[in-house]
């Protein structure tokens, strides 16, 4: 082993030192509400397996009859000879659930929101992002070299002024990097998250696509953790604030969340999906997702569609409702979001940390969330609910919290 350079140690030590400093747990069991780690048995309350799928048998069952028929491996990209039937079968499957003409599959969240947003975006094409927006979100108008604005979180006033700003100043792009080689100035895009990740409140989407139409943008919506949980038909925000694919050209959902599953895609139109495989770079250069894991994911949609899933999500609301209740009574503050992920947000990283490990003395497991995951001082426990807890361990969960919280005062 050659010696560690000194600024690698020091970037460490620092790291530390904040109480910023992150590491990975081994997990000896599935996701599950109960989980084992180190010979012991926590309550997990930090998993978005929100439908409680990650280890269902019905998936379980798809992957394993897909790996027999095409195999573990899809051996190469979409556009080589990855795309299997599954694959082709998932996609449609996708664009008929949503009423979309085409969805697009990528290996993760994270790829597909670089590929779509370094695609559609040259250098300095105005991407107006929320503040709270994912990291991949933000990390796909950094690749694109765009002119990336973030507009206060979910402030419409504040979006439209940089907008208007952005519109009035903005020269048409002569680049040709995102493979518009034309000299037509490429659209704005407004980009925002379904549900925020961290804070679990909604984007008004109502609004945002009338602001979208209003500056010709194009509307680009990330909900990873909407679909398959919010609706009645599990739609996510769309169906929750009443908007189509007409009001809404570029829809981004991952697999890894309530589909229990890992992958993600787009869907959008036909024009769009034929734009985005000839242009974007982390669609094209890399290995389709394992064809196993599409039938798996096939399966899962199927639930989600179906009354079990429909009965899950019924269970998932109920969950949240009755934990909020629960916690309401609590000398802690919750934010005022009504889904799944319910932050406990503390501000310091180190009194996160602290309540995070005597949690998990009480045999609770709850990761600490800190910056740069969420905004300084806005360390945070994200607690977040399955379908699959009972009232009992939310009971568990928040007289736990009860008493490590009072402890600090
Ligand atoms: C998790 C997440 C992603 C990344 O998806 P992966 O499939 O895990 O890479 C993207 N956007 C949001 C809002 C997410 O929460």
């Amino acid at each position: 082993m050659t010696n560690t350079p000194s600024w690698i140690k020091a970037a460490i030590a620092e790291r530390k030192q904040q109480s910023l400093f992150r590491k990975t747990v081994v997990m000896e069991s599935a996701q599950s509400p109960s989980v084992r780690v180190d010979d012991s048995d926590y309550l997990a309350f930090c998993s978005n397996d929100y439908l409680g799928l990650a280890n269902h048998p019905d998936l379980v069952k798809a992957l394993h009859q897909s790996a027999l028929e095409y195999g573990v491996g899809s051996g190469a990209s979409h556009l080589v000879n990855g795309h299997s039937r599954v694959h082709q079968l998932l996609e449609e499957e996708l664009a008929d659930w949503l009423g979309y003409e085409r969805v697009m599959l990528f290996s993760t969240g994270y790829m597909a929101n670089l590929g779509v947003i370094s695609a559609l975006a040259g250098k300095n094409t105005l991407v107006l992002q929320d503040k709270l927006n994912h990291a991949s979100l933000l990390d796909g108008a950094k690749l694109a070299e765009a002119s990336l604005r973030r507009y206060l979180h979910n402030d419409l006033a504040s979006a439209e002024r940089l907008l208007s700003k952005e519109m009035s100043r903005a020269k048409p792009s002569n680049d040709s990097s995102s493979g518009n080689s034309s000299n037509e100035k490429q659209s704005p895009l407004l980009v925002t998250d379904g549900v925020f990740s961290m804070d679990g409140d909604i984007a008004p989407l109502k609004k945002l696509s009338t602001l979208a139409q209003k500056y010709s943008s194009i509307l680009m919506v990330d909900d990873a953790h909407g679909l398959a949980c919010i609706g009645k038909e599990g739609k996510g925000v769309m169906e929750l604030e009443g908007v189509t694919s007409h009001d809404l050209p570029l829809l981004v959902g991952t697999f890894g969340k309530a589909f229990g599953t890992s992958g993600a895609f787009v869907a959008t139109s036909n024009d769009m999906a034929d734009y985005l495989t000839q242009f974007a770079r982390p669609y094209i250069y890399t290995t389709a997702m394992s064809p196993a894991m599409a039938g798996a994911t096939r399966a899962s949609l199927a639930l989600i569609r179906s009354a079990e899933g429909q009965e899950r999500r019924e269970k998932l609301a109920k969950n949240i409702a009755f934990f909020r209740e629960k916690a309401n009574q609590l000398p802690i503050s919750l934010g005022d979001s009504q889904t799944a992920i319910q932050p406990v947000i503390v501000g310091d990283s180190e009194y996160a940390l602290l309540l995070s490990q005597q949690l998990k003395q009480r045999g609770i497991w709850c990761t600490a969330i800190r910056p740069p995951t969420v905004p300084n001082a806005g360390a945070r426990l994200r607690i977040t609910l399955s379908a699959r807890h009972t009232q009992q361990q939310i009971c568990q969960l928040t007289q736990t919290l009860s008493k490590v919280m009072d402890k600090r005062g």
